[in-house]
């Protein structure tokens, strides 16, 4: 297959196109310091808070609200009831998250630049759609993009809806990004061809064996987009 030939590229945003997991992974780490003089083990925090997170993602779906909520839960169910004062503290610091600059990854707008003049370009993410689509505003990068998709889970049927809607050919459509459990496995479940972009602080929720597939293209970088299309 030619992949100078037009494609249709989908690519994500959180920890493809800007930092997004190493903000929680900071927050986290501040909690367990706080925890620690009562006794409360790292992993012990983490293990619950990580249980939590699963919990809720599947009633209140991601996004900084929902980490807010499960991380206040785990602290409130493991620091001693006479320390709950530190409670607001917890919140301010989750909350946060919200309030970060856009940190947008290294390369990355060239290289949309040189894709956007090829391909069809569109941003897919899932999360809260007014903090993702604040996100996307605020890192400059919407113009590259002929349009964005903001989804509550990114599974195998949401991307063949989206194929369908737009009537792309299988064989010359990517979805592109860091995750194998978001991006990569339920694209190649789909029948759609994946790029799997790796980043060191991927969330372990979307922890994953990518799948062993000649439809999927390992690469270290964004940049590295420009070599393949
Ligand atoms: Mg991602």
């Amino acid at each position: 297959m030619n992949q100078r030939e037009r494609q249709n590229l989908m690519i994500d945003a959180d920890d493809t196109l800007w930092e997004n997991n190493v903000y929680f992974e900071r927050v986290i780490e501040e909690v367990k310091t706080m925890l620690e003089p009562f006794g409360i083990a790292p992993q012990v925090f983490r293990k619950h808070l990580d249980a939590l997170e699963r919990k809720h993602i599947a009633i209140y779906g991601y996004g900084t609200l929902n980490f807010t909520r499960s991380l206040l839960q785990a602290f409130e169910e493991l620091v001693p009831s006479g320390r709950r004062d530190l409670r607001h503290r917890v919140e301010t610091l989750g909350l946060d998250i919200l309030n970060r600059p856009v940190e947008i990854i290294e390369g990355v707008p060239e290289t949309l630049e040189y894709l956007s003049g090829r391909h069809l370009l569109y941003l897919v993410t899932k999360g809260d759609p007014e903090e993702q689509s604040r996100k996307v505003e605020r890192s400059g990068l919407a113009g590259y993009f002929e349009g964005v998709e903001i989804l509550p889970e990114k599974t195998a049927r949401t991307y063949e809806q989206l194929r369908n809607q737009h009537g792309w050919d299988p064989q010359r459509t990517w979805m592109i990004g860091n995750s194998p459990r978001s991006d990569v496995n339920p694209a190649v479940s789909a029948g759609l061809n994946a790029v799997f972009i790796p980043h060191p602080y991927t969330w372990v929720l979307e922890h994953e064996e990518p799948a062993s597939d000649p439809r999927v293209l390992l690469l270290e970088k964004f940049a590295d987009l420009c070599l393949h299309f």
